[in-house]
């Protein structure tokens, strides 16, 4: 399996390649060239497969001759065994027809455990094989830092360094960062705001001149092709959980940098019947004007309840308007300079395709309250503000009540306590047991200002030998 930039202009790569990169060289995203195809009769044959023998057939063909058979096996078998529910991504339903799949079972109650697992797992085998040590980079407003150090914290070969914006991340976020104690993880708290973090990690990517020669940096936000690739998997669990393949199912999926959505976007081009693919976003709302009405003008970032969806641009979505740009790199390379620039609209054709694929709506933070509240009467159930936005996207654009709808479950309530407390929720939600000690755990973090060259000191005294 080849991988190739969506802007045309570099060299095609290997899995092991990719899988050690960040953005190509020409500024684009890594795709696949050519997707795996499974037929009905194939898909219907894994009825009976649980989830680690699942992911393995779906994650095999990406993988191709990079990583013998019985070695991807027991990476993936050693990927969801932090998961605490046997099920690993379960099903919970809520009305007729309609479903919830939770996606919080992992080690930091956030969807992003299914692709951190796996890709840790992934860096450590390869870099093993070929004595390598690298150093992984990272910017998080919450989720993606804690999910990234609890799936790089065994990695002997990989130093992570990630910054967060300095007490402006949740007490959870924050300790599940911090309390993990391993020598190669370093959390760094920034005098500054989660934007000052991300262009920190941008500048570094750009000039690694102050890493040590024998290092490469490696990217673990939601461009990294092995992120997509894990989470295609879960579409295909829940549809055959649901009579999937003969019975065509929809998912509603609450987005933000577009990565998890595209995951559907893929299973569906893979042969796994799809019928509808919702896109739910909150009130920074540029996918959903644009694949509804072609306005994809970047407004100014709003803080909402589901602050994991608070982005401006979605970094993933260069890749599926590749693909309905009928895959021309040089048109995607000008569509997106010209962005950073200047207001843009997409050619007729291309706004026609994206329009055909995906439905998508937004959920402000009154409704997404409103939503928590009602879900929670009727069923008992408690939505995290995130999950709640997929469940109302749902229920006001779906197509057809014959067909099962399943909202991606982003994360676990108790992440998210004050919209929770918000839709009138006696008391903060309460974290999962074997999370007890999360409050009373030591915490390791170093708080450094709002300063390249500081970060940088910092992290080449951390580097290991
Ligand atoms: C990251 C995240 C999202 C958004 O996912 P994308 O792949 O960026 O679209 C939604 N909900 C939660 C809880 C998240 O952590």
């Amino acid at each position: 399996m080849k991988y190739i930039s969506t802007r045309g202009q570099s060299p095609a790569l290997n899995f092991e390649e990719v899988l050690l990169t960040g953005l190509a060289p020409d500024g684009g995203l890594y795709v696949p060239e050519t997707l795996p195809k499974f037929s009905q009769q194939e898909i219907a044959s894994w009825t009976t497969l649980n989830y680690s023998e699942l992911a393995f057939k779906i994650v095999q063909p990406f993988v191709g001759e990079c990583i013998p058979a019985d070695d991807l096996k027991a990476i993936i078998d050693d990927t969801y065994v932090e998961f605490r529910h046997p099920a690993v991504a379960p099903l919970v339903q809520l009305d007729h027809n309609e479903w919830v799949l939770e996606l919080f079972q992992g080690p930091t109650l956030a969807f992003k455990d299914f692709a951190l697992q796996m890709l840790g797992r992934l860096l450590d085998y390869v870099l093993e094989r070929r004595h390598q040590k690298v150093v992984i980079m990272g910017a998080t407003s919450g989720d993606t830092g804690s999910a990234a150090i609890q799936g790089c914290k065994r990695c002997n070969n990989i130093d992570i360094f990630i910054l967060h914006p300095y007490q402006r991340v949740s007490e959870v976020q924050r300790r599940q960062m911090t309390t993990i104690l391993a020598d190669n993880i370093h959390n760094i708290a920034v005098k500054g705001n989660f934007d000052d973090c991300q262009s920190m990690v941008k500048a570094s990517f750009n000039d690694k001149s102050f890493l040590p020669e024998d290092r490469q940096l490696v990217a673990v936000n939601s461009i990294n092709w092995a992120r997509i690739m894990a989470q295609i998997v879960y579409y295909f669990y829940a549809s055959l959980s649901l009579g999937g393949p003969m019975r065509p199912v929809a998912f509603s999926v609450p987005t933000g940098n577009f990565g998890d959505i595209y995951a559907g976007y893929l299973a569906s081009k893979m042969g796994l019947p799809i019928d509808q693919l919702i896109v739910a976003t909150n009130t920074n709302d540029i996918l959903h004007r644009c694949i509804s009405n072609n306005d994809f003008v970047k407004h100014d970032l709003e803080h909402t309840l589901s602050p994991s969806m608070d982005i401006v641009v979605s970094s993933n979505f260069e890749r599926i308007l590749f693909d309905c740009y009928d895959r021309d790199g040089l048109a995607i390379g000008d569509l997106m300079t010209r962005f950073q620039s200047e207001d843009v609209v997409l050619s007729n054709s291309a706004f026609a395709s994206l329009n055909g694929l995906f439905d998508s709506y937004t959920v402000d933070d009154g409704q997404t309250i409103k939503t928590i509240e009602d879900v929670y009467e009727k069923n008992e159930y408690l939505l995290d503000p995130h999950s709640a936005i997929g469940v109302e996207a749902a229920r006001k654009v779906r197509r057809s009540y014959d067909v099962p709808m399943i909202t991606l479950a982003t994360a676990h309530p108790a992440k998210f306590p004050e919209a929770v407390m918000k839709a009138g929720f006696p008391h903060e939600p309460e974290l999962p047991h074997h999370m007890s000690s999360l409050f009373s755990d030591e915490e390791r973090v170093d708080i450094i200002e709002n300063d390249l060259s500081k970060v940088h000191q910092f992290m080449n005294e951390h580097i290991s030998s």
